[in-house]
């Protein structure tokens, strides 16, 4: 499910490439298996084409350097920037859960030199790689720079989606729709089910935010730090401009959101039309209000319990696992004038997940909490496409489609995909097993 790798072997120009190079997450056993040698020599790689910044993406591609790789690395300028910041964040996460004692699976060096081997490219743009072997960038609309990778010889097609966005999203274009395409090798992470409806999505964080300011309390958002910190800070935005909900500060209080968000601001060309003109008659602005306050230190960050408690707050971790929304959580859970909003999925076990199936005390940094703070969940915030939307993206392509591989997802959800791809549109798809090869015609 997570540690996306994909070997791309081509007969013809003999070329080794590799698509993404993404961690293995979960629990500590995971650990391991990151450390483990690749299942090729990375030093024979000639290529690595990234699709996108999520550490289930990225996250070994310090490793691959380390055990020799030095190719050449591609993906859109966001990605490199943003898996920079991932890669920095992971690697203090893992000096902050283990200290010194504990070797990471990677150093910062590994990390600098993989950031000299990558090279940026457009959406559309096409790299000749050797032999007639191309390949041609396409829009995923899963996160900001998210790529869809079609290799091509002739018009024979072969497609890597990396991960697919759940379109429309309120900043990023929608996924490209192929038409063309033999072969694809396509996620399944909501290969089995649909997502809520999410028409209500605005209308619930509107609400929310108006009850909480008018009550008088502080209303905290767990959140990812990449895609959905932004997702809703331009919200908050254009409803704080168009006075449907009351002004009052609004803390950013996560070192990663604030350089992701700047990331963000820095390439709004990759946001969709809507956003852009947006930005245009706005002065160029996004993600820059009066309200807004980026709180970088600790010390601001500590700052903000001091603040008027009419105030908003997003902050890591999404899933309050750690980060600084956790200290946020100890002093305003137990504040029945005060809110959580909870906007994304909350794994079992989690902190999130406990609040959200309505437990009466928690156990924060040691000490236990009452809960009499409202919990909201607002679903349908997602960055995946489901299995409706999923079928829809193979079903544009179905004339020319030879193989379907169904990865990227729970053993459960891509068997579901792959049999629902068979049944509905009578296409041949497989689940491949880690290690599996197959052999195909470009
Ligand atoms: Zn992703």
């Amino acid at each position: 499910m997570t540690g996306a790798n994909f070997l791309l072997t081509d007969g013809p120009s003999d070329l080794k490439i590799v698509i993404d190079c993404g961690l293995f997450q979960g629990d500590r056993a995971f650990d391991e298996k990151n450390r483990e040698p690749f299942p090729y020599d990375p030093k024979t790689i000639d290529y690595l084409f990234i699709t996108h910044a999520h550490l289930d993406h990225v996250g070994r591609i310090p490793k691959l350097v380390k055990d020799g790789f030095r190719g050449v690395i591609y993906s859109t300028a966001p990605t490199k920037e943003i898996a920079e910041i991932a890669l920095l964040d992971s690697l203090n996460l893992f000096r902050k859960e283990n200290g010194e004692d504990v070797e990471p699976f990677f150093n910062k060096d590994n990390l600098n030199l993989a950031m000299t081997l990558w090279q940026t490219v457009e959406y559309h743009e096409t790299v000749n790689l050797k032999e007639g072997l191309r390949v041609t960038l396409k829009d995923a609309g899963h996160i900001l720079g998210s790529t869809m990778y079609e290799f091509a010889r002739g018009d024979h097609r072969l497609v890597f989606t990396g991960d697919l966005g759940n379109s429309p999203s309120p900043l990023l274009r929608d996924t490209e729709i192929l038409t063309n395409t033999n072969y694809l090798v396509m996620e399944s992470v909501y290969g089995d089910r649909n997502h809520e409806d999410r028409s209500q999505r605005r209308n619930i964080l509107e609400d929310t935010i108006e009850d909480t300011m008018r009550s008088g309390g502080t209303l905290m958002i767990p959140a990812f730090s990449i895609e959905r910190t932004q997702e809703i800070l331009f919200e908050i935005e254009n409803m704080m401009e168009e006075s449907r909900i009351p002004l009052a500060p609004v803390f950013l209080d996560s070192p990663m959101g604030i350089e992701v968000t700047a990331v963000y601001k820095k390439y709004s060309k990759f946001l969709n039309d809507e956003v852009r003109a947006e930005i245009e008659q706005g002065g160029d602005k996004i993600f820059h209000f009066p309200q807004l306050h980026e709180t970088m230190s600790t010390d601001e960050s500590k700052a903000i319990f001091q603040a008027n408690p009419k105030k908003i707050i997003l902050a890591g971790s999404g899933m309050s696992t750690g980060g600084r929304i956790i200290h946020h959580e100890k002093n305003y859970l137990s504040d029945p004038k005060s809110t959580l909003l909870l906007v994304g999925y909350q794994q079992v076990g989690s902190l999130g997940r406990m609040l959200q199936e309505g437990a009466r005390t928690v156990k924060i940094l040691g000490e236990e909490i009452p809960i009499r703070a409202k919990i909201v969940s607002i679903h349908g915030y997602s960055a995946h496409k489901d299995s409706d939307h999923l079928l829809q993206f193979v079903d544009s392509t179905k004339d020319t489609i030879k193989k379907v591989f169904v990865a990227m997802g729970e053993p459960k959800s891509a068997m579901f995909l792959a049999q629902r791809l068979r049944d509905y549109l009578g296409i041949n798809a497989k689940c491949p097993e880690a290690g599996e090869t197959d052999e195909i015609e470009l």
